[in-house]
């Protein structure tokens, strides 16, 4: 039994994803003690128990103490079934997160499996929809596994109801690891606004605001539609696409928080990886960890990739890995450009 102390470190949900994903992964079992202790409301929140739940599932685990707010719990896998899911959280929670942490498990499946997922597609705190299917999916796509996702509603705090779908393909042989030390060329660049049920004046202020900060305009200023009786919420994204890897970074408008504010803070998310020379910017960074791991460990190859940050999420999940998988993860550099290797211990 691996036992996880879920305050070390960054302290907070991804803990418990990971350890679920790779107690899925290689059958071993785990238990997780002070559950997201680095966190305001620490314990089990409803979307932490859907992924457990979705998990539990997926494996047919044994499962003790997950319940709301739990602080500790015992899950031992059973084997992993491809096949049709649906997984709802319940809340305006992340579904995205449900769907990461079932995701590798699926990947190394003997068959297709097809999720339906439901909550939360664009959450602070959590990667929204665009980002998985525009800056993760490909780099899973390319250690040879198939993996189509599709957004069919919106869902937003704190009303919910978004709906997400996704197709995972196993790939045919062991998951195949790859280096990426560089972005390559710049091929696009460009702004979108989710904000079903707000005054298109506001939409459009926050892209104009968005284009005069990065010199975008016309067709790079995307007033996303919106599908009816998607809830109130704000997601203003720029994604910015090189040859090897697509980057999008998300801030979210929000009651009495001025355009000019959101505005302002995706303008410095986007600069300090603009900046930089690394393919991956924070957030990539931590999760391009573990399908990377899985990739390496099946395969028996080392491999590596540059990074602008090595956040607490990026450390804490290295560590996490380190413990379900027999290998090594070592890094080098400054911001701006750190290095992170993965190989066999
Ligand atoms: P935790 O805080 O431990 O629940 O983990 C949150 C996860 O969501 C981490 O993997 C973060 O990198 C990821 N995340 C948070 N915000 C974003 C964002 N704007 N875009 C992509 N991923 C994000």
């Amino acid at each position: 039994m691996i036992e996880i102390d879920g305050s070390a470190g960054e302290g907070g949900g991804q803990v418990l994803r990971t350890a679920l994903a790779l107690s899925m992964c290689t059958g071993q079992p785990f238990a997780l003690t002070r559950i997201r202790a680095g966190r305001a409301k620490p314990g089990l929140m409803r979307q932490h128990l859907t992924c457990v739940q979705a998990a539990a599932q997926v494996c047919g685990a044994a499962v003790q103490g997950a319940a709301l707010n739990a602080h500790a719990l015992a899950f031992a896998p059973g084997p992993v079934r491809a096949g049709d899911y649906a997984f709802s959280v319940g809340t305006a929670g992340s579904c995205t997160l449900v769907l990461q942490t079932v995701w590798p498990a699926l990947l190394m499946a003997d068959a297709p499996s097809r999720l339906k997922l439901a909550g939360g597609t664009h959450n602070p705190m959590a990667p929204p929809f665009h980002f998985l299917a525009r800056s993760y999916a490909p780099l899973v796509r390319r250690l040879g596994a198939g993996v189509e996702l599709q957004l069919r509603r919106l869902g937003f705090y704190p009303a919910g109801g978004g709906e997400i779908e996704a197709t995972i393909q196993p790939a045919p042989g062991p998951l195949q690891p790859f280096d990426l030390h560089e972005r390559g060329a710049r091929v696009d660049g460009f702004a979108e606004c989710f904000a079903p049920a707000l005054p298109r004046a506001v939409v459009r202020r926050e892209l104009e605001l968005l284009g005069a900060a990065l010199g975008w305009n016309g067709p790079q200023l995307r007033e996303a539609p919106g599908r009816q009786n998607e809830g109130p919420g704000n997601a203003l994204l720029a994604t910015l696409a090189y040859q090897n890897v697509c980057e999008v970074f998300t801030a979210f408008g929000e009651k009495g928080v001025s355009a000019e504010t959101v505005v302002r803070d995706l303008v410095r998310e986007v600069r300090a990886y603009q900046v930089g020379t690394a393919a991956l910017g924070p957030h990539l960074a931590d999760q391009w960890a573990l399908p990377l791991a899985l990739a390496v460990w099946q395969s028996g190859r080392e491999a590596a990739y540059t990074c602008t940050e090595l956040t607490p999420h990026a450390k804490t999940n290295f560590d996490v890995i380190e413990r379900f998988l027999p290998l090594r993860f070592s890094t080098a550099g400054a911001d701006g450009c750190w290095t992170v290797r993965v190989r066999g211990a």
